[in-house]
This record gives C-alpha cells, sequence and structure tokens, in this order.
C-alpha cells in the first residue's frame, strides 16, 4: 500500500449528479465529468483520487443485473490498483446494487462504499456533498496497512451500513437507509466511530468475482384478499426456480387449504419457496404460530431476518452459480457475507 491512498470512484448515475430539467421540471442524470470542479475540497485530501464515469449514466430505477455485472468489471479490473472503491449511485436501488455486490465480490479485502444523495451535488442545500467526502475517507481508512471496512457498504447521512443490511426507507430525508437488523459499522460526527465488532476482518484471500446471475425469482407479496388465481398464475410462471414470499410477521401466512396445497405443489416442481417477513425489524421463525407450523412442514425455506433486497440479489447468486436445488437452500439458509443473522 502507497503511503498515499488511492481511491477510485464510480460514477453510475443518480441524484447526486442530477440537474433539473428547463422544460419538465424533473431531475435527470448529468455528466459528472469533473468532481474536483464541483466539490473543490476534494484537492484538500492527500488521496490520489480518479473517478470512472459509466455510459451511460442512469437514475438507479434503471439498474440492471447487467449494469451489476459492469460495476463489479470494473472493480476487478481496478483491484490491485486502488486502495479503496466509492460507487455513486442513485439511492432508489441502492440497497439492491449494495446486495448483489455483496455476493458478486467474495473474498473482499477493500473497502467498496456505495453513496449518493437526496438534492443534487448542484444545489446548495446538497446533502451530497458530505455523502461523497465521508465515504472517500471510509475508503481510504486503514489501521495497520489494513482496510478497516473491507466490505461492500451503504454511507448516508452520518451512517455507514453493511450494504447487503440496508434498506431505503425514506424518500424525503436525507436520513433514506436503514439497517434494521444489524447495527451501523460506522458513525460519522466530529470524529468517525468504528464500531468495530461489527464489521468484517479481512481474510487476505484472492478476490473472486461471479458475475453469472439467474433472474427466474418472483417476489409475491402476501396481503389479505389474495386468491388463488393469482398465486398460481406467478407459480406457474414458466422457467421459475424460485419465490420469495413476503409473508407477515414472523413468517406467517394463511393456512386456507387451497394456499398450502398451491404452495405444496411448486415445491413438489423443484420451486424453491423461501420465507422473508414484511416487517423489517425481526426474523422469520416457522413454528412460532400454527400458521407458520405448516410452510415449514412442506418445504418452506427460511430467510431469516434477511432483507428482501439481499434474499433476492442471493438467490439470483445462489441460483446463477449453483446447479444443484440442496446446495442453492443450504446456502440461502446460511451466511455468506453476513446478511443474516444464524442465531
Ligand atoms: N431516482 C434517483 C435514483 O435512484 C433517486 C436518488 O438518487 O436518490 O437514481
Amino acid at each position: 500500500m502507497t503511503s498515499q491512498p488511492s481511491i477510485l470512484i464510480l460514477y453510475t448515475g443518480g441524484t447526486i449528479g442530477m440537474i433539473k430539467d428547463n422544460k419538465t421540471g424533473a431531475y435527470k442524470p448529468f455528466d459528472l465529468d469533473n468532481l474536483f470542479k464541483v466539490i473543490p475540497a476534494l484537492e484538500l485530501f492527500n488521496f490520489d483520487i480518479e473517478s470512472y464515469c459509466f455510459d451511460p449514466i442512469m437514475d438507479s430505477s434503471n439498474m440492471s443485473m447487467s449494469f451489476w455485472g459492469k460495476i463489479v468489471d470494473v472493480i476487478e479490473k481496478n483491484y490491485e490498483a486502488y486502495d479503496g472503491f466509492v460507487v455513486l449511485h442513485g439511492s432508489d436501488t441502492m440497497a439492491y446494487t449494495a446486495s448483489a455486490l455483496s455476493f458478486m465480490l467474495q473474498n473482499l479485502n477493500k473497502p467498496v462504499i456505495l453513496t449518493g444523495s437526496q438534492l443534487p451535488l448542484g444545489m446548495i442545500r446538497t446533502d451530497g456533498r458530505e455523502n461523497l467526502i465521508t465515504a472517500i475517507e471510509i475508503a481510504a481508512a486503514t489501521e495497520d496497512e489494513t482496510p478497516i471496512v473491507p466490505e461492500v457498504c451503504i454511507y448516508f447521512e452520518n451512517q455507514l451500513f453493511r450494504g447487503n443490511r440496508t434498506h431505503k426507507f425514506n424518500a424525503q430525508n436525507f436520513e433514506a437507509f436503514r439497517s434494521p437488523n444489524y447495527p451501523a459499522l460506522a458513525n460519522a460526527g466530529v470524529n468517525i466511530d468504528y464500531n468495530r465488532n461489527a464489521i468484517h476482518k479481512p481474510n487476505f484471500k484472492k478476490l473472486k468475482v461471479y458475475k453469472n446471475l439467474d433472474n427466474n425469482i418472483a417476489i409475491l407479496k402476501l396481503y389479505p384478499g389474495i386468491s388463488e388465481k393469482i398465486i398460481r398464475s406467478i407459480l406457474n410462471i414458466e422457467g421459475l426456480k424460485a419465490v420469495i414470499i413476503e409473508t407477515y410477521g414472523s413468517g406467517n401466512a394463511p393456512n386456507y387449504q387451497w394456499f398450502l396445497q398451491t404452495i405444496e405443489e411448486a415445491i413438489k416442481m423443484d420451486i424453491i419457496i423461501a420465507n422473508v417477513t414484511q416487517c423489517q425489524v425481526g426474523v422469520v421463525e416457522m413454528g412460532k404460530y400454527e400458521t407458520s407450523i405448516n410452510l415449514r412442514e412442506i418445504g418452506v425455506i427460511s430467510g431469516n431476518d434477511i432483507t428482501t433486497e439481499a434474499a433476492i440479489t442471493k438467490l439470483m447468486y445462489l441460483l446463477g452459480n449453483l446447479k444443484n436445488r440442496e446446495q442453492v437452500i443450504k446456502l440461502f439458509e446460511t451466511s455468506i457475507t453476513g446478511e443474516m443473522t444464524i442465531q
């Protein structure tokens, strides 16, 4: 590691670099080609900061699996040359991208910090300036020549979170993200206080990237009144390999006969059915209530306290890289990169 930390900023788009369209008044992506012009304070860092701008840059609502592959490519190609990476990204799907990257970049021993903002950098009250500056500082932070945060994280409004534990919960406030089931990895005030016990330790192994993802997965959110017709049509989608059922409370679902029978039929057709709670805080405990005992008995697997964002990207990764269904199930119920709490 050099004495002057080197940071690569990957710019994917998002509000942080947007401008208002004169005609429509809507925010649209804008080329952030010279970050130093926009934030002259970056020059004050004694860091070697370079940036990589994707083409096209986008509102993160347009994020895709192939774009995740491009982000992974840039990190992989530049992995040895930089000490840390900052990914500028729209906040809308940032939790999905952070979750996906945490599975696609295994044996990660360098920081990959995603950040963005609720107001563009060009606006006086922007939150982007602080978010970007502190994200860079965290990406460059070392102790005994080892990165302090060698994992995929989201930094937003003074808090650093494990990426695959986050969820965007607020569309208006600067404090847009939460990590409901895992503590913040750092809090930035006058000092940046790292929660060292919660942060991954580096394993010093060689980075391994996984770009094959499989999206033959559906998310089925339960609600009172959901009909058999709707559930059957989802479970009959051609090529479907897995379904995440967003259940109630601690993993409960209706115990009507038609419901359980439809799910059981899908499992017999080798479709993986995973139970993830609609609640933001807490864990799936199949068997706690009568309305979840049957789910476990027919072979529904538990998402534990995983977020929906991490569950879908984890299944994309597992199905894209493993042929054996039993292995996918086993690893889904295991914590791969700290995305779930195993009691
Ligand atoms: N729509 C924007 C995006 O996700 C919102 C943001 O950046 O905060 O790209």
